[in-house]
């Protein structure tokens, strides 16, 4: 589908191809570090790229991950983010990469630039390279080994890779300028010694490549055309062309948009792992995580993440995006696409005194009205039902339509019901409600046209499922959970009721099999999607979010 107006980056790339720039092709990539589970800021780079790709003639995009850290980065973390990715609906089809496997050939061209002088070995310590560094308003200074010839260099080099010297005790810097206006030409560094262990390399490496150095070189060996990212990167953007430039190889355009913020939510991976180590959630895949894998899980869709994405847009300039409007999206797909049933949250019996006793029988009700393709299912009435506790009132104030003494009400798909009677406890609780029916309603309409103000939701109770629903909040109270006082940090604003459990919920025998992720609207409360946790005789169900649209226009 045709975007009615292309956004800068489309614009660009629109440009380029008339322009014959890159012989007139398009190729993005998506390139995650994987030391945590995509969130839904991924999401906005994942669809602009994939549907970068998708939209252009012959585009292409890669799925590369930038795995140059070894000491953050995991194999479960690479699994994760590809079945996110495709999850979501994209596919790289063959064109999934490893920077890792660009080492030999990254080192390779560090060997050329300190051949050609533009690079050195520096036995400066961290502290020490920071503090030469200089400020914003102060130039660097450089360092008493920046004049090493090439030979000497080189050696070093060799013998770093080789492992002969510790940690933090040399590095490889790019020959830029120490009084650079931008600190990250201030001869930044290319590599570091570092004993570890990669998750794919092994120990074959103990020197490992810095992000400035190694993203330029994956982009340009794998034909990248147009590299996007995030504003932070702006700045970074001379010394992307300043390596392309000097090595003289393919060089892709690097062009930068803002990232996603959203409203009482984390997004950075370093926070998100914070929430999931110290027990804030219950794991990455939590549904009260915005990562893609815990929206997953609250149920929402891969078309509602995509309509979100298009929604949004990509522009230059930082903001902060409603949650709401995240919602709003979600529930036009839900409602849309999700079928009806009945379930009660908090069950109040209700006795049918004029219904048989040991008999029932099967109503029709429709699965999704939105959807005629849908169909049909029948749900099963008996003489003793329940009801939710609060659509019954026994002194109701004036706007109160639902159940209370003397009053008739439909039950949906069903019949008129009068309650007659109140059953209390010695306490004075209400244990049930006896009511008569009127079996000529059935099907929900009397056939002298009497008419009622309230429809109830209900669940035979010989026939209805045990469930647990697990209802969720925001998890942060705050619109900006980082706004905190003094010597506090983001988990000070987590909101300590953003998960209420309820047992004893009833739901309608139709649920029976139902699939973890499967999504439902239970009527009147709000969608719902089965939780992986359920077993058969116990469901469990996730509030995916309320019917109210609380999304101002
Ligand atoms: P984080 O700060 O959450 O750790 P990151 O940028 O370090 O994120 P990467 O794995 O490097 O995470 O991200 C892969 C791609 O996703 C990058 O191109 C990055 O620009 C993009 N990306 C990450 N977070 C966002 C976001 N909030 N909005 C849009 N794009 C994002
Ligand atoms: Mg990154
Ligand atoms: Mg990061």
């Amino acid at each position: 589908e045709e975007p009615k107006r292309l956004d800068f980056v489309r614009t660009i790339i629109k440009e380029d191809l008339q322009a014959g720039k890159n012989d007139s092709r398009v190729h993005t990539r998506f390139p995650p570090e994987p030391n945590g589970y995509l969130h839904i800021g991924h999401a906005k780079s994942i669809c602009l790229n994939f549907g970068i790709a998708s939209e252009f003639p012959g585009g292409k995009c890669n799925l590369r991950f930038d795995d140059t850290n070894p000491i953050k980065e995991e194999a479960e973390y690479v699994n994760s983010i590809m079945e996110d990715v495709k999850w979501l609906g994209w596919d790289w089809e063959d064109r999934l990469y490893f920077a890792s496997d660009y080492f030999e050939q990254m080192y390779q061209y560090a060997v050329e630039l300190v051949k050609k002088g533009k690079a050195y070995v520096d036995d400066l310590t961290p502290e020490q390279i920071r503090e030469y560094r200089g400020t914003l308003t102060e130039p660097g200074k450089e360092s008493p080994y920046r004049d090493r010839t090439p030979e000497e260099s080189l050696d070093l080099l060799e013998r770093m890779r080789k492992g002969e010297f510790p940690d933090g005790t040399k590095v490889l810097r790019a020959k830029i300028d120490m009084s650079s206006p931008n600190l990250n030409m201030r001869d930044p560094v290319m590599y570091r010694v570092l004993h570890a262990t990669h998750h794919r390399t092994g120990d074959k490496w103990c020197i490992y490549p810095m992000y400035d150095w190694a993203h330029g070189i994956e982009d340009s060996v794998e034909g990248i055309t147009h590299s996007i990212c995030t504003l932070e990167f702006e700045n970074h953007r001379p010394l992307y062309d300043w390596f392309l430039d000097e090595l003289g190889v393919h060089h892709p355009q690097q062009i930068e948009f803002a990232r996603l913020n959203l409203t009482n939510t984390v997004m950075s991976k370093r926070k998100l792992l914070r929430l999931v180590q110290e027990g804030h959630v219950d794991g990455w895949d939590d549904p009260r995580m915005p990562t893609i894998s815990g929206l997953r899980r609250r149920g929402y869709s891969p078309a509602a993440i995509r309509k979100f994405c298009k929604t949004i847009g990509v522009n230059k300039f930082n903001s902060t995006i409603d949650l709401a409007l995240l919602e709003h999206c979600l529930r036009e797909d839900l409602n849309e696409h999700s079928n009806r049933v009945m379930a009660v949250l908090d069950p109040l019996k209700v006795v049918i005194t004029n219904y048989p006793e040991d008999e029932f029988d099967e109503l029709d009700a429709i699965n999704n009205p939105q959807d005629p393709d849908a169909g049909m299912r029948k749900v099963p009435f008996s003489r003793e039902i329940y009801i939710e506790r609060g659509d019954f009132m026994e002194e109701p104030p004036k706007k109160f339509f639902r159940l209370a003494p003397g009053r008739e009400v439909r039950l949906r798909y069903a019949y008129f019901i009068t309650c007659q009677d109140v059953v209390k406890d010695n306490e004075g609780n209400i244990v049930e409600l006896h009511c008569t029916y009127d079996p000529a309603t059935r099907g929900g309409d009397a056939p002298d046209g009497r008419k009622v103000k309230g429809t109830l939701h209900w669940v035979s109770a010989k026939h209805g499922l045990d469930a647990q629903v697990r209802l969720y909040e925001n998890l942060f109270n705050k619109e900006n959970p980082d706004d905190t006082e003094e010597g506090q940090d983001f988990t000070a604003n987590i909101n300590p009721d953003s998960l209420e459990v309820r047992t004893g919920c009833k739901v309608e025998p139709h649920l029976a099999d139902v699939k973890p992720e499967q999504r439902f609207q239970f009527e009147r409360i709000g969608y719902f999607c089965a939780d992986k946790d359920g077993t058969k005789d116990r469901l469990v169900f996730n509030r995916t979010v309320g019917l109210r649209d609380t999304w101002a226009k």
